[in-house]
């Protein structure tokens, strides 16, 4: 019997090999105590093993710099300078003198204590980084102790399906994508670095999946499927069909990616569809075009900051604005002001610890008690408003006021632009994302301030529902279908058309068939999705007609729970559409 764990996509596409654990663990350390003439040995030691470690990680960033590219490479930094910090060095080597432990020993003890301090916090950002203090914690350990990299995964040539408790940057840098075809972990989210990494570089990952590690068994066969975020263990021949059915589709898109993107994106009754590219990373431009993409309709700029230690200047800023609005040229890209907080912060912002910090500084909030971080990001993006149709989109707007406020820091920096007489597009457009309850139902009063509307259905879902958008147990109740969502998508479509300002959906629901038919029906007709699911959903589009996607967002509308709505979807849809991944995950039971 097949076993169905579900965590949270991190990485799309799906992939099928055999589990390999990562003991990436903390090793046990014996407890010695060493001779005085030992101590200056110990210490050398130490220094050495530092030296290691600094050495690996720098080949490390070196080698993600060459594949990937300088913002993801320094993504290693913080360990980087982590290798050398004080606190550490000195506190292990007063241990070393004052105790007599072994270096080993008194370097676990120091991290320890360091961690200790860490762990008061309950910001996910502090905590993602302990992810890359226990990183470098194993590594110079197990230089100490004299152990080999657990990562040699060389011998099997098979397909690897990667299950840890959690992973690092550093370890994603060391597999070979050619082998590790899909991740799988216990804890992290989207947003943790090495998820990013696995991202731009194509890999499946699942994450928040509980004790997956501890419930599956070294070479277990697994699927991955990084685009709901599951993953089926000792898949039946049910699940083998699904899938291999799913995966033959994805691949005859992927050799057919070239010709659906010269495709026109229409329906088959004729309405054209907007068929835009959500962006982490820079990098991933060239993807996003190569599939499609007839724009950027979200990029989402703080993770040029996330993991950094300092602020990047403006130039490097305007470098990266300018190389994606470039890409495009003739399209539109939508910049997203920096949306820090929740689960996303840079070490160089104090950040004091939060109860709940999707509830608490986070985005536009940020933005407006920080106007000197604000006002680089300004200035960078109004610059880039030369090169391109460069848009503005305001993240986790409440209300006008923040708007307004935004606009005004806006004026004061053009009016500095002007006065030096830098080049700048005075005709940019600036927008809300809709993504509280707040928002939709003041719509229109936003309407009045901004653009365009982007409806960013992640949030807006997990502020509707009160339902964590990154809690692994709550997975099932995170439904972007329920009756409460789609009357505000409703809502929002219906006041931007009478204000006459674009609307589009720009949460991974627009990545669904049946979310995007619901948007379409919805008579919103501008959709962002991560640029892998682009050939799909061009395809879908392609297949649909809007007046059925009209009469089923009409039944949409009107039914009473979220699995109605998403039957009378299905319905409506066609059974030419593969329904196979909503089997379960939302329970529908229409195509089972
Ligand atoms: C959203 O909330 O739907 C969105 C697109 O933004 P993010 O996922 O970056 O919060
Ligand atoms: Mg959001």
């Amino acid at each position: 019997m097949s076993v169905i764990l579900d965590g949270f996509p991190a990485s799309e596409g799906i992939a099928w090999g055999r589990i390999r654990t990562i003991p990436w663990g903390v090793p046990s350390v014996p407890h010695e105590v060493i001779e005085d003439d030992d101590i200056e040995a110990q210490i050398a030691l130490f220094a050495e093993a530092r030296a290691a470690a600094r050495e690996r990680l720098r080949e490390l960033k070196a080698r993600t710099q060459e594949r990937l590219g300088p913002v993801e490479a320094r993504i290693f930094d913080p360990q980087i300078l982590m290798v050398d910090d004080e606190m550490v060095v000195r506190g292990t080597e007063q241990y070393i003198r004052d105790t007599k432990l072994t270096a080993a020993r008194a370097f676990e003890w120091r991290m320890l204590e360091v961690r200790a301090q860490w762990a008061r916090t309950a910001n996910p950002m502090v905590l993602d980084r302990m992810n890359d203090l226990e990183d470098l914690k194993v590594r110079i350990l197990r230089h100490l102790l004299g152990q080999r990299d657990p990562l040699d995964l060389s011998s099997s040539g098979e397909a690897l399906v990667v299950v840890a408790s959690n992973l690092t940057p550093s370890l994603i840098a060391q597999l070979d994508p050619a082998q590790v075809v899909a991740l799988a972990t216990d804890q992290g989210t989207r947003t943790s670095h090495w998820a990013i990494l696995a991202r731009s570089q194509g890999i499946p990952a699942v994450v928040g999946l509980g004790d997956a590690s501890r419930r599956v068994r070294e070479g277990q066969e697994a699927i991955v499927d990084g685009r709901i975020g599951r993953i089926v263990l000792d898949p039946d021949d049910r699940d083998q069909n699904v899938y291999e059915d799913r995966r033959s589709q994805i691949r005859r898109l992927e050799a057919e990616v070239d010709e659906v993107a010269r495709l026109e994106s229409v329906t088959a009754d004729g309405q054209p569809v907007a068929l835009r590219a959500n962006l982490d990373l820079p990098v991933e431009a060239d993807n996003a075009r190569r599939h499609g993409a007839a724009g950027i309709g979200l990029f989402r700029t703080e993770f040029l900051v996330v993991g950094r230690n300092s602020m990047p200047d403006e130039d490097e800023q305007y470098e990266a604005y300018r190389s994606v609005a470039e890409s495009f040229e003739g399209d539109a890209v939508y910049l997203r002001l920096f949306d820090l907080g929740g689960d996303k912060f840079p070490s160089f912002i104090h950040m004091p610890p939060q109860e709940n910090p999707f509830l608490g500084w986070r985005a536009v909030r940020v933005l407006l008690d920080e106007p000197e971080l604000f006002r680089v990001q300004l200035r960078a993006i109004l610059r880039a408003t030369a090169h391109g149709d460069v848009r503005i989109m305001v993240p986790l707007v409440n209300d006008v006021e923040e708007v307004q406020r935004v606009r005004a820091l806006l004026e004061e920096e053009e009016d500095g632009l002007r006065r030096d007489g830098v080049p700048f597009n005075r005709g940019y457009k600036l927008g809300v994302m809709i993504e509280t309850p707040a928002a939709a139902l003041d719509a229109a009063e936003l309407a009045r301030h901004a653009d365009f509307f982007s409806i960013g259905t992640n949030d807006l879902v997990q502020y509707t529902l009160a339902v964590d958008r990154n809690n692994a147990r709550l997975a099932r109740l995170f439904n972007p279908f329920h009756p409460s969502v789609v009357r505000q998508l409703h809502s929002v479509a219906r006041v931007a058309r009478a204000a006459g300002i674009e609307v589009s959906v720009c949460g991974e629901m627009a990545a669904t068939s049946l979310g995007a038919f619901l948007c379409i029906g919805l008579d919103i007709t501008a959709l962002s999705v991560a640029w892998p699911a682009l050939p799909e959903l061009k395809k879908v589009v392609r297949e649909v007609r809007i007046e059925d996607a009209r009469r089923a967002a009409r039944k949409a509308l009107a039914a009473a729970t979220a699995h109605d709505v998403l039957e009378a979807l299905a319905e409506g849809i066609g059974d030419t559409i593969d329904l196979s991944a909503y089997i379960g995950r939302w329970n529908l039971s229409v195509g089972s």
